[in-house]
């Protein structure tokens, strides 16, 4: 077994127009050595301050490409795309999720700038982690060896007030009903009826990616707050057969990479109260990522783990606590407008450096 703690890294995106043209405006994070700080007097007018200081695996510093410490697209890919892609090859499931209040950056890191648009899907500066893991995969495929057998399927789906819907449906499926979870006894949970399609290339495969995406852009424009309250699977399943004859090994793998709601409605745990009673509704799913995360950080034996809790817990229960290896990315605003919820996603971020994965290959010598 391969044994890792969940790989953890923070990107910070640059200020926008609006956080700039707010009163006293000011960049609060600042990255030094392996450390991220978050300065509580960015402005230095009191005597009095108090910096938090962070550490993560990766710190992506995304806010002024003409500096050297600016990571690009690029950049993340490699550092953290490229293992998991690695992994995959080798057998090993992989999980890639984006968590952070909305308009901080997930959907640029995952997808894109325009994330239905191919010419920025594929561009080299705009496109983000699933594009290009899948442009690798293909370019990794063409250079197997002959005798390899190789098949890629992929499906894509989202979670909206704990309903499943698959994003790649035929427009023809008139049963539009939200989707099942269930626990198959070896391979573990997985949505009933999802639509899977086999690609043989990349460009095959970037078409359901963009109608995906453009299902889940028409769906947010006609219930406006849907978008940053839904959470996004694209999963990718690589099988690989070599040699012909009856001792053929072949591996599997599943890659997961995952667009999560906005963080915001969480918040501090202790205004919960105060949440609910604005009416403001808790994304349960998110709530109990949250409690999943808390479980397998306490190393405690025999924890009880809530994964079937909510319906993206149960789903990704394989890549948080078992058979997997899983990288969180967290993504913030340098802006101190937006403090408070940035603190929120670097405390939960690093508690979810504390759980340790225990990732098997998928190996199965006489499939
Ligand atoms: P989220 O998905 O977290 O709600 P988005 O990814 O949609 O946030 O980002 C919000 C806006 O900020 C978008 O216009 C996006 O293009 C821009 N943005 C996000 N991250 C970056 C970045 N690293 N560099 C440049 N622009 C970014
Ligand atoms: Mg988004």
């Amino acid at each position: 077994d391969q044994v890792s703690n969940l790989t953890v890294a923070v990107r910070i995106r640059p200020m926008n127009a609006k956080e700039l043209a707010c009163v006293g405006s000011a960049d609060v994070v600042k990255v030094k050595n392996q450390d991220l700080i978050i300065r509580s007097n960015p402005l230095g007018n009191s005597s009095m301050s108090l910096d938090h200081v962070f550490q993560y695996d990766h710190i992506f510093w995304s806010c002024d490409e003409t500096k050297s410490l600016y990571a690009s697209q690029k950049d993340i890919f490699a550092t953290i795309g490229k293992p998991l892609l690695n992994s995959a090859f080798r057998g090993y499931n992989a999980c890639l999720f984006a968590y952070g209040q909305t308009g901080s950056g997930k959907s640029f890191s995952m997808m894109g700038a325009n994330t239905c648009e191919i010419a920025d899907i594929d561009s080299e500066e705009f496109s983000g982690l699933t594009p290009r893991f899948c442009r690798e995969l293909f370019e990794r495929i063409s250079n197997l060896k002959s005798d390899t057998t190789v098949s890629v399927e992929v499906s894509y789906f989202e979670i909206y007030n704990e309903k499943i819907h698959d994003l790649l449906a035929s427009p023809n499926v008139i049963n539009k009903l939200p989707l099942k979870v269930r626990e198959h006894p070896e391979w573990g949970p997985y949505v009933v009826d999802l639509s899977v399609h086999t690609v043989k290339s990349y460009n095959e495969l970037r078409n359901w990616l963009i109608l995906g995406n453009k299902s889940r852009a028409t769906a947010a424009t006609t219930m406006n707050e849907k978008s940053s309250r839904s959470h996004s699977i694209f999963s990718i399943e690589l099988s690989l057969t070599e040699g012909l004859d009856d001792s053929d090994t072949s591996r599997r793998s599943k890659v997961s990479l995952v667009d999560l709601a906005g963080s915001e409605r969480l918040g501090s745990s202790h205004n919960s109260d105060e949440k609910i009673r604005q009416g403001v509704s808790i994304n349960k799913s998110l709530l109990t990522l949250g409690k999943v995360i808390s479980a397998l950080a306490d190393h405690k034996k025999n924890i009880f783990v809530p994964y079937r809790d909510s319906v993206l817990t149960w789903l990704l229960k394989e890549s948080l606590g078992g058979n997997s290896l899983t990288c969180m990315l967290a993504t913030i605003t340098p802006a101190n407008s937006n403090l408070d919820e940035t603190l929120a996603t670097l405390r939960y971020a690093c508690q979810a450096r504390s759980i340790v994965n225990r990732a098997r290959i998928n190996e199965n010598p006489h499939d």
